[in-house]
């Protein structure tokens, strides 16, 4: 087990933060009743022939929050966790997340309840193939475009794209994006979300005065976004001196080799027995004096009981959700300074809408180019979220929704209601 988590239902925290934004903003009744409960919830029933040969159902979602600034867009989660409200409220953020970033998208999100570690590749397979078959009537690339999530990566994606092309008759790439590079993937689009975090850290640092080089970091789980993002703060010299998976925690306070813990990892799928490290209890991690704590994992992992242990300076939000509002206020009145999910990890969506380009336009970029665009684009974001927090002297995230919000409410402004 990673650490406590907190029972606030992800959901009410989504509602709670876009209220609070609403309300700095002086947002009008009309307009919040335009753009914040999702356009279209849906719930399918998912059964699988499993390889003892019984049928297992298993229950999906896709929850289209908004599709005003363009097709709706969002990851797919394979996780024991999974509900309704959570994948209402990963769609909410990811509508705001694709404003704050400014790409032509809207918010979706979608997720199968499951235990993915405990099932083979065909039952994987099997089931992302039916899940697929079950959403195909509301995805599209100009419709509705998923992309891997927590246990899901490239072979799922190119299961979905596979799925629905057969179905269509021809190959369509853009229905997907984090797809593998031989079917339409892009460059740069694995490495994305913890490239996209390292440079809002970069820029907090700026911001903070606080060198990199050298930098202590306290990274909370260690999937895609965790692992990437440590192993590029290990080669800018920051010494990440505490690591953690599902597993367990190890701690070096010289710093702990990341490329080696990345191979250990690959090898036997965990970070636990780490040589060169000792192991530490999961509240350690997060009460761990550190210049920059990752959170890298689920929802709600730091809270009201939890909150006020922790020593971090910045905190980087590379997973969704990470700080319940009871965390925030803890937090904020203690003076971290916090790069908002919506913010933080937003790199993953923004190559995501690079690969979709380069899927629409049958032309394909370079990886350096798609360095440079990712790295502007999420600079930008943090000098324009910044720039709120200090004229509005509110928090980060407060800013960071304001942005989102205020960039959706002007679209749907301009729209009207139909009819
Ligand atoms: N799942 C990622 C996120 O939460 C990426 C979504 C995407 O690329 O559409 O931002």
């Amino acid at each position: 087990m990673l650490t406590t988590v907190s029972q606030a239902n992800a959901y009410d925290v989504a509602m709670e933060n876009f209220d609070s934004a609403a309300d700095v903003m002086g947002l009008d009744k009309n307009t919040r009743e335009m753009i914040k409960w999702p356009e279209r919830m849906l719930t399918v029933g998912v059964p699988v022939r499993m390889d003892d040969g019984n049928i297992h159902r298993f229950t999906g979602y896709r929850v289209q929050h908004s599709s005003v600034r363009g097709p709706a867009k969002g990851g797919i989660r394979y996780h024991p966790q999974v509900s309704l409200d959570e994948v209402k409220a990963l769609a909410t953020w990811m509508t705001w997340k694709c404003a704050v970033v400014n790409i032509p998208f809207g918010g979706a999100k979608g997720g199968i309840t499951c235990d993915p570690k405990k099932m083979s590749q065909g039952e994987l397979e099997r089931m992302t193939r039916r899940y697929t078959s079950a959403i195909l009537p509301i995805i599209g690339p100009e419709q509705d475009i998923p992309a891997p999530d927590v246990y899901t990566n490239s072979q799922t994606m190119a299961w979905i794209m596979d799925t629905y092309s057969m179905t269509k008759g021809y190959a369509i790439p853009g229905v997907v994006t984090g797809k593998p590079i031989s079917l339409g993937g892009s460059l740069g689009r694995n490495e994305a979300t913890g490239r996209g975090v390292f440079s809002t850290i970069e820029c907090a640092c700026e911001h903070l005065h606080i060198p990199l080089k050298g930098a202590t970091v306290a990274v909370q789980g260690f999937g895609n976004a965790g692992s990437i993002t440590a192993q590029l703060l290990f080669d800018a010299g920051a010494k990440v001196v505490a690591v953690s998976d599902s597993t367990g925690c190890v701690y070096n306070k010289n710093g702990l080799n990341i490329p080696e813990l990345i191979h250990m990892k690959s090898l036997c799928g965990h970070v636990d027995g780490f040589p060169e490290a000792e192991p530490i209890l999961p509240h350690e991690l997060l009460a761990m004096p550190c210049d920059i704590l990752v959170p890298a994992a689920l929802e709600n992992t730091i809270h009201a009981d939890n909150g006020s242990a922790v020593r971090a300076r910045i905190i980087a939000e590379a997973a969704n959700g990470p700080l319940t509002p009871a965390a925030d206020r803890i937090l904020e009145s203690k003076g971290v300074f916090i790069i908002p999910d919506i913010l933080c990890n937003a790199g993953g969506v923004t190559v995501s809408y690079f690969e979709w380009v380069q899927d629409e336009q049958h032309l394909f970029w370079e990886a350096r180019d798609i360095y440079k665009r990712l790295d502007h684009v999420m600079k930008t974001a943090f000098r324009d979220v910044l720039k709120i927090h200090l004229e509005h002297n509110v928090s980060m995230r407060i800013a960071a929704n304001m942005l989102g919000i205020g960039r959706v409410a002007e679209a749907v402004q301009i729209r009207g209601i139909y009819p």
